[in-house]
């Protein structure tokens, strides 16, 4: 940063020296669940709240091969859960259990969490019932992934209020990552349609939420993440 605007992206250097300056006019921070440490560097408060997640496989199973997946992904909206083929195993996941906040750490080596017994309850287990494959297959790996959530479910894309020079493109989902391309791609180069109306992502629309409420409202949506809006 230089002058209270940010001037570029300074790359890691060996041990604990300072890497390379790359200078840049404007600079996105797509950092997924690490961005809020690293926009707090900057002074910048990212509106989301990282969330743990249970997700089990089976083990490979006889009757699926390599061949591209041509199977939709398949959602139980009663029950929060959804389910999934990834190429030889099928994947399932539940919403239906307390959500489990993570604090955002630079410390944190990746998205995906050893799997603790306890955590999300019977979440799983009740999952498991509703898809006849995972009641026939034998269980393969469990996970605990973490991912971002913001007050409206709906990523933050855009110029960071009050900062020059920061843009965020943060709390996109797969579901979202085409979109938020598109848009970010719109917003900086002046071109072509917004895929929304700017405001609707714009980073510094909760900027009057204190910590508090965005955290709970951001929370509160967790389970209900598969109801139809
Ligand atoms: C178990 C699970 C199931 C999910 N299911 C779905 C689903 O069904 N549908 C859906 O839409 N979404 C789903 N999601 C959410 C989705 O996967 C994420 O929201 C999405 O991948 C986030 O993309 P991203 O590009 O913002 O972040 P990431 O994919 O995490 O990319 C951020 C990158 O920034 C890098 N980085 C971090 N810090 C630095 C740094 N200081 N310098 C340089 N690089 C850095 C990281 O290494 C990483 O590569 C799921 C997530 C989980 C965990």
């Amino acid at each position: 940063m230089d002058r209270g605007r940010v001037i570029g992206v300074r790359t890691a250097g060996a041990g604990d020296g300072a890497g390379e300056l790359v200078r840049a006019g404007r600079v996105v921070l797509a950092t997924g669940i690490w961005g809020p440490v690293l926009a707090a560097a900057a002074g910048v408060r990212l509106p989301m709240v990282d969330v743990q997640h249970p997700y089990l496989f089976t083990d490979e199973r006889p009757e699926l091969d390599d061949t591209p997946i041509d199977m939709p992904i398949v959602r139980y909206p009663d029950h929060t859960v959804y389910t999934r083929r990834h190429g030889r195993r099928y994947g399932l996941g539940s919403y239906a259990h307390s959500p489990l906040p993570l604090e955002p750490s630079a410390a944190l080596g990746g998205a995906e969490l050893p799997y603790c017994e306890g955590d999300f309850g019977t979440a799983l287990g009740e999952a498991r019932q509703l898809v006849p494959a995972f009641r026939e297959a034998p269980q393969g790996r469990r996970l605990n992934g973490v991912f971002a959530l913001t007050p409206d479910e709906l990523p933050l894309v855009g110029p960071a209020a009050g900062l020059p020079g920061l843009w965020l493109a943060e709390a996109g989902w797969v579901t979202h990552a085409a979109g938020v391309g598109r848009h970010l791609a719109h917003l900086l180069l002046e071109a072509g349609e917004p895929v929304v109306d700017p405001g609707r992502l714009a980073p510094g629309r909760f900027d009057h939420w204190s910590d508090r409420k965005v955290r709970e409202t951001a929370l509160g949506n967790y389970r209900g993440i598969y109801d139809a809006h």
